[in-house]
């Protein structure tokens, strides 16, 4: 510290008034908490090593920074401070420590004697004051630089946890409350996914949001975001007595008068008892529905408050005690592309590792090309990353003015990083897909585990991990390979004895007699699900016919449209898919083929066609599936939702939402044993096959 010379104090300064400015002033900061914390720590240690060094205008002994321009100015009555803090407990036992033996040389108050202290949470937004004359809001006014601030009068008062007018009696004849205005995460989750959705710049964290949201010139603007109160002190206050004398009656008085305040607040007594408060707070803090990032400990006595006074920026009786932080920056080091189970080939950020948020984070996803744009990524960047609650960890912003000079754009990969083969992106997708479909390596686990799945080849025995360690040991590169599966090669491998693997090659064997609907959907043609691919078996009867169909042709088909045709004509157009096939049928799978004109006369005679069921709810003798086949079987049309359309709903325990809409709709209910009496009266009435 001796070395420290006056020009790098100089720099610290000059560089925590300029990340002031972007956080104070213009809403968004370009470095995390974390890193501000830290500076400003290094110049709170200099200037307490050389207190000859501190100067008026230090960021130590002020708060916050100048109020904007555009709004007319309020000047606080009585200062708006900032507040010290603590990182760590006994940062937290040093403040009480302070606080008691301040009263005991003012007062003569024993040293050892506790002090009660009011809990509560903090909230990450923005500090407001609202002046009420003879119980009617006057003024709504932001903190700035404590004291002066910005008149926000007409933004406030579109808040709806913001009394116009107080409730109750006795209020003071001025009375000034102040509170955080605070975003809670659903509203800034939501908030951002509709910026992003319009192509503007995206808010860091629900602290600016807040704030961004709280200054605006236009109220209307304020009015549409979902933005909170909550009461946690008051100011300038014309008749003192009017208030009990600690401060937890205050808050208990402001809320009966018609205040939100923190459902979390408690009053303690002692400082072990507020560490005790953190760790609840911090277990729970995932939890609550708003972002907090720490607990302000306040002096419970309002007489001892008095006492303590304040410093320049802070009261001596208060102290934040901060949470872990929740964004910090790193460098990235270099961008990796994955490929996913669907063939979406998804940019990975490989990051400098960084402590956030209670871990160690070395990757990002950086979700699609267009995320990649929307933050300008370049190589080397270096990022501020966020991972709040269980969330993944997300790169919310570069830092622009710490690139690097030629620092490198990321190119969009031209072909798969697995396979090699061609990427392309559909109309309207984000994502980038590798379009080898069977071919491409890290496509093939999934591609063999929907092949195995009930509704497809039903093939019992073979879980992920499974598939993972024969693809692993070569033993199986497609799912044609399944059928040359045998004792010896299965035998050995972990989780497979004897009897499993004598199941597992029983359940090979069953497997291979089939229909067309079900080997169509083992095939995992991308949007060809269970009910397409009946469709398509139904209409065209034999697989060689669907293979060669055109786009024009498929869309004949019930529920084919342009999007779906495309994707079957380039499944079969893949030489690659067409030997999979072949190898599957020569290995001994097969199906009945039909005239498809002689099952549509058929199906036209069942006893449901035309008709619409929606099944729904837990059944007890059968399971769902079950018995949407058996309704298909009489020629029923089985939806997923219901509408006016819906002629039968069929409805199980614990039916939900679909239950009350066709009750609203009017839409005849059937439970378990109606249903099954139905189709089993309907099924008799058939001719012998
Ligand atoms: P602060 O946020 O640490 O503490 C004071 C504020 O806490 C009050 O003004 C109030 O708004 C809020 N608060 C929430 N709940 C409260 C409660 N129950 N009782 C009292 N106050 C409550 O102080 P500050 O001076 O506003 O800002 C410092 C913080 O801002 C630090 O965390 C710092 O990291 C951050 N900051 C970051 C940057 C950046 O560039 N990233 C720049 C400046 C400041």
């Amino acid at each position: 510290m001796s070395d420290i010379t006056m020009a790098q104090l100089d720099a610290i300064k000059h560089q925590i008034r300029q990340y002031n400015h972007q956080y104070y002033v213009l809403d968004d900061p370009t470095v995390p908490d974390v890193q501000y914390d830290r500076l400003m720590q290094q110049l709170l240690a200099i200037e307490l090593a050389h207190p000859k060094w501190v100067t008026a205008d230090s960021p130590s002994q002020r708060v916050g920074d100048q109020p904007l321009d555009s709004f007319q100015q309020v000047q606080h009555a009585v200062p708006m401070l900032s507040l010290d803090n603590a990182f760590n407990g006994d940062d937290l036992k040093d403040f009480d420590r302070r606080v008691r033996e301040r009263l005991h040389k003012q007062l003569e108050r024993p040293l050892e004697q506790s002090i009660s202290y009011t809990c509560e949470p903090k909230l990450d937004g923005i500090a407001v004051s609202l002046t009420y004359e003879n119980g009617v809001l006057i003024t709504g006014a932001t903190r700035g630089d404590g004291s002066r601030g910005e008149d926000i009068t007409q933004n406030i008062r579109t808040l709806g946890s913001v009394p116009l007018t107080l409730l109750g009696a006795g209020w003071p004849g001025t009375l000034e409350v102040r509170g955080e205005v605070y975003m809670p995460s659903a509203g800034f989750n939501a908030l951002n996914a509709s910026l992003i959705n319009q192509g503007l710049k995206s808010y860091v964290n629900p602290r600016n949001t807040a704030a961004g949201s709280l200054r605006q010139l236009d109220s209307r603007i304020t009015a549409q975001r979902p933005l909170e109160l909550c009461a946690y002190s008051v100011g300038l206050v014309s008749e003192p007595e009017a208030l009990p004398s600690q401060h937890f009656n205050v808050l208990l008085q402001l809320q009966a008068w018609g205040f939100k305040i923190n459902a979390q607040m408690r009053r303690v007594e002692g400082i072990e008892a507020c560490l005790d408060y953190y760790t609840y707070l911090n277990q729970k803090r995932d939890s609550l529905a708003y972002e907090i990032d720490g607990i302000v400990f306040k002096v419970d006595e309002l007489a001892l408050q008095q006492h303590l006074g304040f410093v320049a920026r802070a009261p001596r009786w208060a102290i934040a005690h901060k949470f872990p932080a929740q964004e910090e920056m790193t460098r990235v080091l270099a961008v990796d592309f994955q490929v996913g189970r669907t063939g979406a080939v998804t940019p990975v950020a490989r990051l400098e590792p960084v402590f956030v948020g209670g871990v160690t984070v070395s990757n990002a996803t950086l979700h699609n090309m267009d995320e990649i744009q929307r933050l300008d990524l370049h190589l080397g960047d270096s990022v501020i990353i966020r991972r709040a609650g269980d969330v993944i960890p997300k790169i919310v912003r570069v830092a622009l003015q710490r690139r690097v000079a030629n620092a490198l754009p990321i190119p969009q990969p031209l072909s798969c990083p697995v396979c090699d083969g061609p990427v392309e992106r559909g109309e309207g997708e984000a994502a980038l897909r590798c379009a080898s479909g069977l071919s491409c390596g890290a496509q093939i686990i999934q591609a063999i585990k929907h092949f195995v799945g009930r509704k497809a080849m039903d093939i019992d025995g073979l879980g992920e991990k499974q598939v993972q360690a024969l693809v692993d040991a070569g033993k199986i590169s497609h799912v044609a390979d399944l059928y040359a599966l045998n004792h010896a090669m299965l035998e050995g491998m972990e989780r497979m004895g004897t009897k499993s693997v004598s199941n597992l090659l029983a359940a090979l064997e069953a497997s291979k007699d089939t229909s067309l609907a079900k080997f169509l959907y083992s095939l995992g043609i991308r949007e060809v699900g269970e009910a397409t691919a009946r469709s398509l078996a139904l209409h065209y009867g034999g697989l060689s016919d669907i293979a060669s169909a055109t786009l024009e042709q498929l869309q004949l088909v019930d529920d084919v449209g342009p999007i779906v045709a495309g994707r079957i004509v380039h499944f079969f157009a893949d030489p690659h898919n067409l030997e999979v096939i072949a190898q599957l049928q020569a290995t001994g799978v097969k199906w009945p083929e039909f005239d498809p004109q002689l099952v549509q006369e058929n199906t036209a005679k069942l006893p449901l066609t035309a008709k619409i069921f929606v099944v729904t709810g837990t059944l007890s003798s059968l399971t769902r599936d079950d018995l949407k086949a058996q309704l298909q079987v009489l020629g029923a049309k089985v939806a997923s939702s219901v509408s006016k359309k819906t002629d039968y709903l069929v409805a199980g325990e614990k039916a939900g939402s679909k239950l009350s809409k066709a009750n609203s709709l009017g839409v005849a209910v059937l439970d378990e044993t109606q249903a099954i009496a139905m189709i089993q009266s309907l099924a008799a009435q058939q001719d012998p096959p």
